[in-house]
């Protein structure tokens, strides 16, 4: 394998007197700051020769390099090699029986690949491997570094700011965007599974809350149609503290990126109703009044999601919020579906249950390819495995078994995967090789 140093990054406690040392003592020069809102990290980089020194600085004290520098104190964080084939040079290290933080590479900053080795096989240090996305490149694309590792030793996935991401599938062309990041207990997220076995897979924070993003998706094709909507704005402040908001970016600024406009969306289909799919179908405009955010869209929601939504019980309550919903109905928005259907040419509904009754997919077809948005079926890249089940399914035996023929389904079509709440991949494939399963980043 050949790597060459793309960086070294260093956990400054005091940025200050870093630069004091770092820019006037040693005479360097610092590019500006580039923050990485999710993880509370302002990352500076000085450019030496061909790689860089990274200071990275907390922004807040629940920032895991906050944490990492109260118990280690300001000091060498990782390096970053970087490699032509990612892929191939974690298959090496596994061969070699080198322990890895990260099997499989997710998604960096400007379309890089990383992942993080364990620092027990680095003698030590935590080393960051990295490809960039166009293998040529001489040097590292500008923008944030997206994988500040968080605690001691393990790397976190990180949400930063989501770029729009565009696929394209026969002819329709699919939009990642980003309602921004939120945050939910970690034991809840993986239901029976051990913290030892999640937290390196998705760190904690001091609350024992992980990071998750809220990435709606649009299908361009016969319409425009966006699928779940992220959160929206109508929450207070102790809805935001609750849950650890972070909508730096948020679905304004990334349909306005994929240069939609509200009025653009025909559609809005619910893979269910939870606040942190729906939140967004509504807004509440300066009268004060709730109503529809796209003005020109048929929402379209599933009969029995609606019924749930709309007569909750103690376990679903805090999921369900009327505004979010009910305002569609008054304004005649609302479309019921009964069944498994096509939605528009290439865009199907499948109910999965599990997390919800009613809770379900999407199946994008179009020139003989396929894509699932999955929602809150698998919605996360470590939900893959199939006990990784979250605490909040109302039927986690449902879900077992959606997944189970689900992700057989997706394997043997190679199909594509979007993570609606992924904090770092929006969208993957799930290969298996010798009853071993491998996600691989889109
Ligand atoms: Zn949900
Ligand atoms: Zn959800």
């Amino acid at each position: 394998m050949k790597a060459v140093l793309d960086h070294v990054g260093i956990a400054v406690k005091d940025l200050s007197a870093a630069l004091a040392f770092y820019r006037d003592a040693l005479g360097l020069e610092i590019e500006a700051p580039e923050d990485v809102a999710s993880q509370r990290v302002r990352a500076h980089f000085i450019p030496v020769g061909e790689s860089s020194l990274e200071l990275l600085e907390a922004t807040a004290p629940d920032s895991p390099i906050a944490a990492f520098v109260g118990k280690r104190g300001p000091r060498l964080h990782h390096i970053t090699l970087r490699v032509d084939d990612i892929i191939a040079a974690l298959a090496q290290l596994k061969s070699r029986g080198a322990r890895l933080i990260d099997e499989q590479p997710r998604a960096g900053a400007a379309g890089s690949l990383v992942a993080f080795i364990h620092p027990s096989a680095a003698h030590g240090v935590l080393v960051e491997l990295k490809q960039h996305a166009v293998p040529s490149a001489k040097h590292r694309a500008p923008g944030i570094e997206p994988s500040a590792p968080s605690t001691e030793h393990s790397a976190v996935a990180i949400g930063q700011p989501a770029p729009v991401r565009r696929y394209s599938l026969g002819d329709l062309e699919l939009i990642s965007l980003c309602d921004g990041f939120f945050h939910l207990d970690g034991g809840a997220m993986f239901g029976v599974v051990p913290k030892p076995l999640w937290a390196p897979k998705a760190p904690p924070d001091d609350r024992n809350r992980i990071t998750l993003a809220m990435r709606p998706l649009i299908v361009r094709g016969a319409r425009t149609m966006i699928i779940d909507a992220g959160v929206g704005d109508k929450e207070n402040a102790k809805f935001a503290e609750i849950y650890g908001l972070d909508r730096g970016r948020h679905l304004d600024h990334t349909l306005a990126d994929a240069g939609i406009a509200p009025e653009d969306i025909e559609i809005v289909l619910a893979s269910h109703l939870h606040f942190d799919h729906a939140g967004g179908f509504t807004m509440r405009g300066a009268d004060g009044k709730v109503r529809p955010r796209f003005p020109r869209a048929q929402y379209v929601v599933r009969r029995g999601e609606w019924d749930d939504a709309t007569h909750p019980n103690e376990r679903n309550r805090a999921s369900y919020f009327a505004d979010n919903y009910v305002p569609l109905a008054d304004a005649g928005v609302l479309q019921l579906v009964d069944e498994d259907q096509t939605i528009m040419p290439g865009v199907r509904v499948r109910r999965t249950g599990g997390h919800t009754m009613h809770h379900q997919m999407v199946i994008i077809e179009s020139g003989g390819k396929a894509a699932a948005f999955v929602a809150d079926l698998i919605p996360t890249a470590a939900h893959v495995p199939d006990p990784w089940i979250m605490g909040y399914d109302l039927y986690p035996l449902d879900t077992l078994a959606a997944k189970k023929t689900f992700v057989g389904e997706a394997i043997a079509r190679e199909m594509l995967i979007f993570f609606e709440h992924d904090p770092a991949i929006a969208a993957g494939y799930i290969s298996q090789e010798d009853g071993k399963r491998r996600l691989i980043p889109a």
